[in-house]
């Protein structure tokens, strides 16, 4: 997302702080079409450019609410904590890294699970949060996403899952790569108990992630042209030795490649996992 601020319009030099008219962060340059757009009408579109409907990147807590009939949710496992297994140290501190995180973010890892009602059905919900440490999935991600699933079986309720997601968190080395089979057994059962589960993969949706439940759902349904895959792109060039086509880790290809079952816009979300819960439910 390009913050549109370089330009601080204002009463420069008039030595008076309070005269100074603050419209940084006021407006934004759309990635996709270019058009400025103001900052609120964005906001009131769920995010989604109003000239060329590209969809920028929607938090985990305005997904929450965009999902959840009347924004209202019961949050599980907020205070879940990371205990730093491999006492892990690059450029800083896993630790250190990890406090910085929850306190730019406000949440405790890069998910929050929830409960509530969708449509007037009630439903568990987990989100990731992309900007908690590229959304990796750690043992938080990996223990909340499996309490979510085994309440999904206990209470005879569907699951939805939100990802958004750089893949495995290295910090944890091995124990962030065992999440992805912990998780993986776990839907299966789900699968058994005969409750459905839906994968929504928002940009981006890659690694570990991919690799496991997020390709996992009963129905995986994806926004418009988010990028999805497991490897990079220039990682597959070099491997394969050949040229990518065009946007072949987009939506649209993967759908007409039968890696997805649809993409949905932003707007229709809501509706279209209603319906599908409809569908599969009654
Ligand atoms: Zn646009």
């Amino acid at each position: 997302m390009a913050w549109f601020n370089r330009q601080k319009p204002g009463l420069e030099g008039s030595g008076d702080g309070e005269k100074r008219v603050r419209t940084e962060g006021l407006w934004l340059k759309c990635d996709s079409c270019g058009q400025i757009i103001w900052k609120k009408s964005l906001d009131e579109n769920l995010q989604v450019c109003p000239q060329c409907e590209h969809h920028f990147r929607l938090d985990a807590r305005a997904r929450m609410a965009m999902l959840f009939d009347e924004s209202a949710y019961e949050e599980y496992d907020a205070d879940m904590v990371s205990t730093d297994p491999l006492r892990f140290e690059d450029s800083k501190r896993y630790t250190e890294r990890l406090a910085a995180m929850q306190e730019a973010t406000s949440l405790s890892d890069a998910l929050i699970s929830a409960s509530g009602q969708l449509a007037g059905r009630e439903v568990n919900i987990c989100a990731m949060e992309l900007k908690f440490i590229g959304g990796s999935m750690g043992s938080v991600v990996g223990e909340k996403i499996t309490r979510a699933i085994e309440r999904s079986m206990d209470r005879q309720t569907p699951l939805v899952i939100v990802s958004a997601s750089g893949g495995a968190r290295m910090q944890e080395g091995a124990v962030s790569l065992m999440q992805l089979a912990k998780i993986s057994a776990a839907l299966m059962r789900l699968d058994e108990a005969g409750v459905p589960y839906i994968s929504v993969l928002t940009d981006p949706t890659t690694g570990g992630v991919t690799a496991s439940f997020a390709m996992l759902g009963d129905l995986n349904i994806a926004e418009p042209k988010a990028l999805i895959g497991f490897a990079g792109p220039r990682v597959i060039e070099q491997t394969i030795r050949q040229k990518l086509p065009e946007g072949f880790q987009r939506s649209e290809f993967l759908l007409e490649h039968g890696f997805l079952d649809a993409v949905v816009k932003r707007s229709e979300m809501k509706g279209y996992i209603a319906d599908a819960l409809k569908f599969f439910c009654d």
